[in-house]
């Protein structure tokens, strides 16, 4: 049999990720090669995104590209999987009559059974897994969302919250520990709601830490409504816990924040992040904004501004507005336009990374730990506790090691200094 190659582009959230990396583990499995040269392949798996209009834009003319690639090559199998495929599978087939096969994101686990109608099982060739996967692994303890904020097309797409059994998470996490990972990374889409028969997520987190090879735990995402004091105090006292909290804030208004069904005010989100600053004095928050929902006036918009210099993010991901199919927003009459979307996206985006790259200069000729994710053409990246990408020039291998490393340049969402 000829070695077979695919190629997997994932657009769209960690989740993906986590899902692209299982497709990759199964197709390795079966004997297939993974390869980063999309022209190169023999099957190529498109892992869709519909949280917005940009990514399914992104993925239709990726799929276009992939049909003159078909011309060319007949037997070039195509899938599409993740969201997308999830709620526009009949739009992708009619669309795209090129394409083999097309696989909702809830229907993931059908994926083994799915591509062995095209790869045939060869588990004499060895397994590879991706780059990132040998030093961080996602594992996957939550699926799908019933919080419907009314933005928000996941709990249409991946269907209700799910948690999954503690004890095949933890099965998951002494493989990747045994897989020689030395950092996991939790995924759900409220982590903090996690419960299975009776176990929360700082119970979660407790059962995994006692692991012995665990060495590094982060998690994403967390929900204002949702994250509470026990997990605080476990995140202060639980030293393999990395200092980094995502919390989406999405706005500062209290009326947009009504209109997009996040259950707290911006008051209560202020008192929850004081809290954790006070409990875990070297904890980085970081945060996500949408610019643009209908209805956001100047003074909605002040108010995000204003919220964002009085929080003071480590980090700050801003997002515009897009009207997604199924949710409440989408009926909302659109009344901000692009070019205000546009102006109030940049002002924010300035603002936001004066103060990052400030909180970073704190770092300023001192010494931190870090974890190498990867070396290339002899520059290292790497990663601190907090989140914070480090970069730094080596001529070591040092991908999976922990350093330290003396911080001479920070920016906004980076810094660089010299490996001690
Ligand atoms: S919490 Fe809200 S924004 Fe997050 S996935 Fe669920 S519905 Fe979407």
């Amino acid at each position: 049999m000829k070695n077979i190659k695919f190629y997997i582009e994932t657009i769209g959230c960690q989740m993906n990720v986590n899902d692209s990396d299982k497709m990759a583990e199964i197709l390795s499995k079966r004997g297939c090669f993974r390869t980063e040269d999309m022209s190169q392949a023999d099957i190529v798996i498109v892992n869709t995104c519909s949280v917005r209009f940009s990514a399914e834009h992104k993925a239709y003319s990726l799929l276009g590209r992939l049909k003159e690639q078909k011309d060319v090559n007949p037997n070039l199998i195509i899938g599409v999987a993740g969201c997308m495929a999830q709620y526009a599978a009949k739009e992708i087939k009619t669309r795209c009559k090129f394409v083999d096969f097309v696989l909702g994101a809830r229907d993931i686990d059908l994926f083994c059974e799915t591509i062995s109608k095209y790869v045939p099982d060869n588990k004499e060739i060895n397994q590879n897994r991706n780059e990132n996967s040998e030093v961080f692994r996602y594992i996957t303890i939550m699926r799908g969302c019933s919080n419907f904020c009314s933005y928000c097309i996941v709990p249409y797409v991946r269907g209700p919250e799910v948690s999954i059994d503690y004890n095949e998470i933890l099965k998951e996490v002494k493989k990747a520990c045994d897989d020689g990972i030395k950092e996991i990374i939790l995924l759900g889409q409220n982590v903090n709601s996690y419960n299975y028969n009776g176990v929360n997520f700082t119970q979660l987190l407790q059962k995994i830490s006692e692991i012995d090879k665990v060495k590094r735990i982060r998690f994403m995402t967390n929900h204002p409504k949702d994250l509470s004091d026990e997990l605080i105090d476990e995140i202060a006292t639980n030293t393999k816990i990395c200092r980094h909290i995502h919390l989406p804030l999405q706005s500062g208004s209290n009326n947009i924040l009504k209109a997009m069904n996040r259950k707290y005010t911006y008051e209560q989100y202020k008192t929850l992040y004081e809290k954790i600053k006070n409990k875990i004095p070297d904890i980085n928050i970081t945060s996500d904004i949408i610019i643009g929902f209908p209805g956001e006036t100047d003074k909605d918009f002040q108010d995000t501004f204003n919220a964002s210099r009085q929080l003071q993010f480590g980090g700050l991901f801003i997002f515009k507005y897009s009207p997604r199919p199924k949710t409440l927003a989408a009926k909302l009459k659109n009344t901000v336009s692009l070019e205000t979307i546009k102006e109030r996206h940049s002002l924010l985006l300035e603002d936001s990374n004066i103060i990052s790259k400030k909180i970073n200069e704190k770092y300023i000729d001192k010494t931190i730990e870090v974890l190498v994710e990867r070396v290339n053409n002899n520059v290292a990246e790497a990663r601190n506790s907090q989140n914070i990408k480090v970069f730094f020039d080596t001529k070591e291998n040092l991908k999976g090691k922990t350093v330290n490393v003396k911080i001479t340049k920070v920016l906004p969402n980076s810094m660089s200094g010299i490996l001690q």
